[in-house]
């Protein structure tokens, strides 16, 4: 089958800039794709890459795309490089909403769609969704909403502050907490080890679902050491941005957590396939994408086979201020009614 391509890039702006380990994030930048095949069908995709977690950047993600050329067939497109896993998963996504009449439901149903809702397959799937706290004294306000809003998994992005100041507030946070909720922390990698001792041995009395990238993603020896030395789990982000970095811990037997960006990965059935094979313990997350891949992450997370027992970390919150971008709001439980408000034409017809 032969498809015709199309893509647009794009630079959005985040309002309010998120923290990196490379310092501010002030802009997004990817590119959106189109295909439509022989019998008119299209479907769209979305590269999303973060260069500084070792992916390809949005430049290469574009010239990769340009250079399949406007005809394009399902094999060229297999035979990008697993390298280039943001420009796979836009493609995929692209070609499974096209052949499928995915991306058409996802947005106006018309009748055909009505007569088979994906929503029917896993009609009372409700995945709970991990609410982002914000760094420093500012989670002791923002807690108590998110609890009266119903979330009950929370992230604290931590080692942004002095360490003694952020070590007394966890026993404040952790006392506002009531016993059914969970907490992870997220170091971004930003503790060298000695503090990253510090945390874990804080932790190990408490009730921390995990601690995220404690230290930065070259130290490898580190991590595996911090892993065996403690008892509370660790969870691997900013070291495992594609698929071949999560095969390659996992198969080095790393005990923890890893983190799940699907928008990095590549193509979503690999992705299941290894998750399913190799029993990981994973937990899905945001790539800081737009509506367009989000969509095709949380259908395939809502409808597809279970994979994590995990809340999802796709509480992020309106990064982009544009409901083009965001998509519906993100609340403390995802369900398949969320798969209705959106109309992915629309985001492609923003960038005209
Ligand atoms: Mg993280």
């Amino acid at each position: 089958m032969l498809f015709r391509l199309d893509y647009r890039v794009y630079r959005l702006p985040l309002p309010t800039p998120l923290r990196t380990a490379h310092g501010p994030w002030v802009e997004r930048e990817g590119a959106l794709v189109q295909l439509k095949d022989e019998a008119g069908r299209v479907g769209y995709g979305e590269a999303a890459p973060i260069p500084w977690f070792g992916t390809e950047t949005a430049t290469e993600a574009a010239a990769a795309i340009r250079a399949l050329g406007d005809r394009v067939t399902a094999e060229q497109m297999a035979a990008v490089p697993e390298r280039l896993g943001s420009v796979r998963f836009a493609l995929d996504c692209a070609m499974a909403e096209g052949t499928q009449g995915l991306g058409r439901r996802l947005g106006k149903a018309s009748s055909a769609d009505e007569t088979r809702p994906e929503a029917a397959f896993h009609p009372g799937r409700r995945l709970p969704v991990t609410g982002l706290l914000p760094a420093g004294r500012a989670v002791l306000a923002e807690l108590p909403k998110r609890l009266e809003a119903g979330f009950v998994s929370f992230k604290w992005k931590v080692g942004v502050g002095d360490l003694g100041d952020e070590l007394a507030l966890l026993d404040d946070v952790l006392a506002l907490l009531p016993t059914h909720a969970k907490l992870r922390l997220d170091a971004n990698g930003g503790w060298d080890r000695r503090t990253a001792a510090r945390w874990l041995s804080r932790c190990a009395e408490r009730p921390v679902e995990f601690v995220e990238q404690p230290l930065a993603p070259a130290d490898e020896d580190g991590l595996r050491g911090l892993a065996g030395d403690y008892p509370v789990s660790l969870a691997l982000d900013e070291a495992v941005a594609g698929l071949a970095e999560l095969r390659r811990w996992q198969a080095e037997g790393w005990p923890g957590v890893l983190v799940v960006k699907p928008a990095l990965a590549g193509p979503w059935p690999d992705l299941v396939e290894w998750i399913r094979t190799s029993r990981a313990d994973v937990v899905f997350s945001s790539a800081i994408e737009t509506v367009v891949a989000r969509a095709a992450i949380l259908r395939s997370v809502l409808t597809g086979p279970e994979l994590t027992q995990r809340a999802l970390g796709f509480g992020v919150g309106e990064v982009f201020g544009n409901r083009c971008w965001d998509g519906p709001v993100i609340g403390p439980v995802l369900d398949a009614g969320w798969l209705q408000g959106f109309n992915l034409e629309d985001a492609w017809t923003a960038l005209a």
